[in-house]
């Protein structure tokens, strides 16, 4: 393979596209080796073809604010890959979403997706709305007029969205309200992340959050370790950083930082059951500030404006809020202070140099492709349900993600197993998942 050809090709075809790039160039530089050993690979131009998005839909949003003022962003879902199954694959409402942000998410999510072991493709999708500070009505009638476009290009058998960054049970909420009308078709496996009266999956909330935790244990156990008694530090407060708490402090472990884009707080004797659900309403009240937990409990946790979670000595840190979001100098600064894992549990949480020094450092580190794929796994089963009308209870479902991340674990260890004995779960998520959507993706000829 020429990596070198293949990244100038893309780069020329998404100019400062940089993100989609990055992504694309970490999953080339870890398959390089194994897909040297298959010349059919070569021959049918695999990743010429896997690099690229199946197609993009881009559409204008206009809806109009409390203020009665006329509004317009911009809207999209890309179809990246739909070797193993439909498009599949969560929608992003952040003032930074651009078409780069998310044809890397889209191409993520394409392996990620393949590790789950379910047939579903990848796509993903979102709009470049900011629901910081935006009320419950606006974020009706933003999510309605994404669905007049959006419709049109989804369906229970071809593009199943679901949640991401900006997107929650509510907005989920609001667009299948409008699916239903527009489409006058009433599957409720069009979208997946609904409420658990509605063909939503009981645990779909928890799932990304509960996964990354499973994940972890194996991959401590695997290390001869334990999380019992283990300091964790995390970031965000949406749905991901609430899972990954609850079953965090579930486990033994101790949450001893929570980060937002305002600061961090710092909780000595670790979270609460209570703070926990505290998360929900910061999340739900849509200000985005890490502060109000201090505010709110200023016995237990105190806030520090400016600074990462990843500035709190402890022995795990867990990113869980946007690519990017830890540094190489981070990476420094958490191994300083005693860190000696990271389990990226949002996208690409970890700039390249950061993932370079916890491997070349012996800090145990784990790619979010691996680590968060509970949660779109359990999309997956959520569709399962809807495609058959039945419900499980909250257990089923968790032993079934259970046992999804244990399998996903077990991948990166067969594919990511080096010479030497250690495990690259960087190049073991990667190899997995490509070799699954490139074996597909040859059987099914040239398309
Ligand atoms: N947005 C989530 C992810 O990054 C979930 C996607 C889904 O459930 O379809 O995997």
């Amino acid at each position: 393979m020429k990596t070198a050809e293949i990244m100038a090709n893309l780069a020329a075809k998404h100019p400062g596209e940089n993100e989609y790039l990055q992504a694309v160039q970490e999953v080339l530089e870890s398959i390089e080796e194994v897909y040297n050993q298959h010349p059919e690979f070569e021959k049918a131009k695999i990743v010429e073809r896997m690099v690229e998005p199946d197609r993009i839909f881009t559409f204008r949003v206009t809806w109009v604010d409390d203020k009665g003022e006329v509004q317009t962003n911009l809207g999209y879902r890309i179809q990246f890959n739909s070797a193993i199954g439909p498009y599949k694959g969560g929608l992003r409402f952040h003032k930074a979403v651009v078409p780069s942000m998310l044809k890397f998410l889209g191409f993520e999510q394409t392996f990620k997706n393949a590790l789950t072991t379910l047939p579903m493709g990848g796509a993903k999708g979102g709009s470049d709305f900011d629901p910081v500070g935006k009320s419950n009505d606006e974020i009706m009638r933003f999510c309605q007029a994404f669905m007049t476009e959006l419709w049109q290009c989804i369906g229970p058998d071809q593009d199943i969205p679901a949640g991401d960054v900006g997107v929650g049970g509510r907005e989920i909420g609001f667009l299948y309200g409008m699916y239903k009308k527009l489409a006058r078709e009433y599957n409720t496996g069009v979208l997946t992340g609904k409420g658990a009266t509605w063909g939503g999956s009981i645990l779909r909330p928890e799932a990304t959050g509960f996964g990354a935790l499973y994940f972890t244990q194996h991959l401590l156990q695997t290390a001869g370790k334990d999380i019992v008694g283990k300091k964790v530090a995390l970031s965000g407060f949406g749905n991901v950083a609430w899972g990954a708490a609850t079953k965090a402090k579930e486990l033994g472990a101790k949450v001893v930082a929570i980060s937002g884009p305002d600061g961090v707080c710092e909780i000595p004797d670790g979270i609460t059951d209570e703070m926990i659900a505290y998360m929900l309403d910061m999340r739900a009240s849509n200000r985005n500030k890490v502060e109000d937990m201090a505010t709110k409990f200023p016995e237990k946790a105190k806030f520090t404006a400016g600074k990462k979670a990843w500035s709190i000595p402890c022995d795990i840190a867990l990113p869980c809020a946007f690519q990017n979001e830890l540094s190489e100098d981070d990476a420094k600064e958490l191994q300083a202070n005693g860190c000696w894992c990271c389990c990226e549990v949002s996208n690409m949480g970890c700039q390249p140099g950061a993932i370079h020094y916890f491997q070349n450092n012996g800090i145990l580190f784990a790619p979010g492709k691996a680590v968060n794929a509970g949660g779109v796994a359990t999309s997956g089963l959520e569709m399962t349900q809807n495609a058959s009308h039945i419900s499980w209870s909250a257990k089923e479902v968790d032993d079934k993600l259970h046992f999804i991340m244990q399998s996903i674990h077990e991948q990166c260890v067969k594919y990511g197993t080096q010479p030497d004995g250690h495990i690259d779960y960087v190049k073991g998520a990667n190899i997995a998942g490509f070799m699954k959507v490139a074996t597909a993706m040859l059987e099914q000829g040239i398309i």
